[in-house]
């Protein structure tokens, strides 16, 4: 038996015991005659006493770090005890021991604040592993893998695998392609999601399914992506919209608790897509604080139903001010508070919204005083009268600093909302340790490719329309006759049975109700440019299905790692992943991807035009 105890295990209760533990060497501290050791394992830390009658044996093949070694002794009560650590009134007096293994210099030290940097760290993971910072990450992450399963168990879902050899799935991303040995000139293609399958399955009569699965997207990464990642999918039948956001909400308020032990008794906030837009400029507004987006104003293609509100806007009519005035869109934030900024302090803001992933040109700023004057940066062209207006207007209360943003309509709604949350962080309202989540519904259908001057699907193509608009679909053209116009194209006003899951400003989830029908799904298929052919190559396992009963039926998915990451307190979901890839989709650990023999390039028919 290599132990009897693990390294974090024993107390006082103990003392007297005889025990033999396992585990690494931490640290060796000599004291005179003695020596002490810190052994630990994935439990915790154990201090063992080394006495005179073994130091022959410790100096004939002197311990290092990371060595891996067998003691036993016996339990002592310690006189200098370390509260800090739940094994810190004890220690063992040892009596023998031995060394399993030996390690070389770890090449960073295996603590919570290491000296590795990060690349030195992933090249060395599986020492990463063993810190206790590292550890408490896949700790959560299994907690919350755990809480997910039993969730979903209790609900009825079954977990059913789906192959990860199969053909493309339209989720926007590129494919990972695997060639076929034994079909010649053929690949296969890693799934970006296993939408088609879980949708078949429903049609297979498994009503309630669910994977925690890995999905592979070839993209660029961005910060923080992962080129293979993990999803927890579900997918039910006879449900509607909301069937499916009760029950997910459910799962995801029953991991708070069973995680972070939070009772989430809200009830989770529901806005539309315009909404959001609207009022925070983004479509995963962290509503964790207000400085909600005051429009002022916006061009007549967006928000129908806004319209009305934005005409009565102070600056809806022509100002004097050309940077108004030719603008698509003006939006402005209240800032609490900050009307005492300084002048170097609103430069700095000015400056911050000038750089390049901003791109604004400008931030007006006006400044709401306690005593309720009004200074601004546009005083040459506004009184204070009509500063008054635009203040009331904004919501501001004295105190404030208003911030306004003009130009394009798109650009300009992307910036006001980074400068809120930039705000928001810098005013500390972004709380950690706080969890707000939030539906955002009824997303449009389709986005519009400029580039090819088609629509293409914004969630995917087997997402449905609201059924009010079946008809506006079924019964128009896609073709894009003006490009310049398109918003005023039918379809760019059809709204999807779509939704997605915020958290603290990071889409967690995201899923649809889907079209079950063979003639909605083709015209879908069309919609986006496919002809006949084509989507029956890609997609005619699918049709074929929905001739044979297929329920009505909806799902989601919500992103695993992210969740983890949020849950856990951090910026990167490498931190909750055991063996992540780097920003440039490498494993720096085993030095992949890497080329392959000749052999095996020509068993697979492979030639390189490198
Ligand atoms: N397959 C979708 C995704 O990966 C989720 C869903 O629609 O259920 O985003």
């Amino acid at each position: 038996m290599y132990r009897t105890h693990t390294c974090g295990e024993l107390r006082l209760k103990d003392v007297g015991s005889e025990v033999t533990l396992a585990g690494w060497v931490q640290t060796v501290r000599k004291f005179g005659s003695i020596t002490f050791i810190d052994l630990r394992d994935r439990y915790g830390i154990t201090q063992l006493l080394f006495g005179e009658d073994l130091n022959e044996q410790l100096e004939a093949a002197p311990l290092g770090r990371e060595f891996v070694l067998q003691a036993s002794g016996t339990v002592i009560e310690r006189s200098n005890k370390n509260l800090q650590l739940p094994t810190g009134e004890v220690e063992i007096r040892i009596s023998s021991f031995s060394v399993l293994n030996k390690s070389a210099i770890p090449p960073f030290t295996i603590q919570d604040d290491t000296d590795g940097g990060d690349d030195l760290r992933m090249r060395y993971r599986y020492l990463d592993l063993r810190r206790g910072a590292v550890k408490r990450n896949i700790e959560l992450r299994y907690a919350v893998n755990r809480a997910t399963r039993e969730y979903l168990h209790q609900n009825g879902f079954m977990d059913i695998e789906t192959p990860f050899l199969i053909k493309s799935t339209p989720e926007g991303a590129r494919d990972f392609v695997v060639p076929s040995r034994m079909n010649p000139g053929e690949f296969y293609a890693l799934p970006q999601s296993p939408q088609t399958f879980k949708q078949l399955l429903m049609v297979s009569g498994y009503d309630r399914y669910y994977q925690i699965v890995k999905c592979f997207r070839d993209e660029d990464l961005r910060a923080d992506r992962q080129p293979e990642f993990t999803q927890i999918d579900c997918e039910m039948a006879f449900v509607e919209q909301d069937d499916i956001l009760n029950m997910f909400e459910g799962l995801i308020k029953f991991i708070f608790k069973q995680v972070k032990g939070i009772d989430y008794t809200d009830a989770v906030e529901r806005m539309t897509w315009e909404d959001v837009m609207f009022h925070y400029g983004i479509d995963k507004p962290d509503i964790r604080f207000g400085m909600k987006v005051a429009n002022l104003k916006i061009p007549a293609t967006v928000f129908d139903e806004k319209q009305a509100a934005v005409a009565a806007s102070p600056i809806a009519g022509s100002t004097g001010f050309g940077v108004f005035d030719n603008a698509e869109t003006v939006v402005a934030i209240a800032v609490p508070g900050a009307a005492e900024y300084t002048r170097k302090q609103l430069d700095e803001l000015t400056d911050w919204v000038k750089r390049p992933q901003i791109g604004m040109q400008g931030l007006v700023n006006i400044k709401y005083n306690s005593d309720g004057s009004l200074k601004s940066s546009v005083d040459k062209f506004f009184t204070e009268a009509a500063l008054q207006e635009i203040a009331k207007y904004v919501n501001a209360k004295p105190g404030d600093l208003i911030l306004v943003l003009a130009g394009a309509e798109e650009r300009t709604r992307k910036a006001i909302a980074e400068l809120r949350l930039e705000l928001g962080e810098r005013l500390g309202l972004r709380k950690k340790d706080e969890f707000r989540l939030l539906w955002v519904l009824d997303f449009p259908l389709f986005e519009y490719a400029e580039e090819e001057n088609r629509w293409v699907a914004r969630h995917h193509p087997f997402t449905s329309p609201k059924p009010s608009q079946i008809e506006t679909m079924i019964g128009n053209d896609p073709v894009i006759e003006n490009a310049a116009e398109y918003l005023k194209h039918p379809y760019a006003n059809i709204k999807a049975n779509a939704y997605d899951m915020v958290l603290n400003g990071n889409e967690i989830g995201g899923g649809s109700i889907r079209i079950f029908q063979r003639e909605l799904q083709e015209k879908m298929f069309a919609a986006l440019g496919m002809t006949q052919e084509e989507a029956q190559h890609k997609f005619g396992f699918l049709l074929g299905a929905f001739e044979y009963g297929a329920p009505p039926h909806g799902g989601i998915a919500f992103g695993f790692d992210r969740l983890c990451a949020i849950l856990g307190g951090s910026e990167s979901i490498r931190d909750f992943i055991a063996f992540p890839k780097n920003n440039s989709g490498r494993d720096v650990m085993l030095d992949a991807p890497a080329g392959i023999d000749q052999k095996q390039l020509d068993e697979l028919n492979i030639k390189l035009a490198l």
